[in-house]
Parts: C-alpha cells; structure tokens; sequence
C-alpha cells in the first residue's frame, strides 16, 4: 500500500502546534514510519521544495503576501489541506493586533513595515480552501493523534 504522503508547514505563529506532532513520533514513530511520508517538515528536514501532497498540515494565521502565495502553493499541490491550530482556523492569536486601538496601532506601525507584514492577520480560510481543522492552542496529541489515524483508515 502507498505510503500516506504529509506536510506541515508554519506560518505567523509560535510553531507549537507542529511541536504536538513531534511528540507523537516519540511514541508511535515506528508505526507511522511504515505507513506515512513525511515531504515537508522544517524541524525535521531542511528541504523547502513543495511536493504533491496527500495531506498538507499547516499551522500559523497568514501576515504577508510571500506568506499567502506560498499558502496557495501548497493548497494546489496537496488533496487536503488542514488548519491545524487556532491561528490556522481562526487567526488567533497572532491577529490580536487587528483589534488593537488607533493609538497602539499607531506605535507598531515601524514593525509592521519592518516584517513586511500586511494590515491585518488572517486566517487560512481567507486566501484557501480548508478542508478540515483542528482547534486548539496547542491542538492536543489525542486530536492530532485521532486525525491522522481517520485519514490513514480512508
Ligand atoms: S495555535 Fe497556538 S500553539 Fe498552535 S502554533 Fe498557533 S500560537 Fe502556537
């Protein structure tokens, strides 16, 4: 049987939801080795290159416009996409300061042009379709756990 081909990729956000998949590979490496691929991961493989994808796991909400065009990249080259982490459904936390006063938004307007960053933080469901989520910050092990076994059962 094809082994399951998966990505994670981070965009604005703490990288800690991607972190949870980590700790599952302490426990379930092993098994998942001889079922999954993984083509994209940044803390485990330094390759950039986006590949066709079964599943591409994205956490982070989107703050540029490189961020959304590589967004758009890896919608097209994978056959589902999943927001994976509050940031990625919803934007939150990292879209705190689209709600920030004038006065504020006012004062961190230097770092926004230094980050190149756009007015607003979004989350993935602005620029792509996302065909499932899981929520949390951090997503817990059992939901990530529960997700990738549902996909590999399909
Ligand atoms: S949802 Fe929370 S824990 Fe997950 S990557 Fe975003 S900020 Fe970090």
């Amino acid at each position: 049987m094809a082994k399951l081909k998966i990505g994670f990729f981070s965009f604005t956000c703490c990288e800690g939801c991607t972190v949870v998949f980590l700790e599952i590979l302490n426990k379930k490496y092993k098994e998942y080795m001889k079922k999954i691929k993984i083509e994209n991961f940044r803390q485990l493989k330094t390759n950039e290159e986006i590949k066709s994808l079964d599943i591409a796991f994205v956490e982070g909400a989107i703050s540029t416009e490189s961020e959304i065009r590589k967004l758009k990249e890896i919608r097209k080259k994978s056959k589902k996409l999943i927001a994976l982490g509050s940031g990625a459904v919803n934007g939150y936390p990292s879209n705190q300061r689209n709600k920030f006063d004038k006065k504020k938004q006012k004062q961190i307007q230097p770092l926004i042009k230094t980050l190149h960053q756009n007015k607003t933080i979004e989350p993935l469901s602005k620029f792509v379709k996302v065909d499932d989520e899981i929520n949390g910050c951090p997503i817990s092990e059992q939901d990530l756990t529960a997700k990738i076994e549902g996909y590999l059962k399909k």
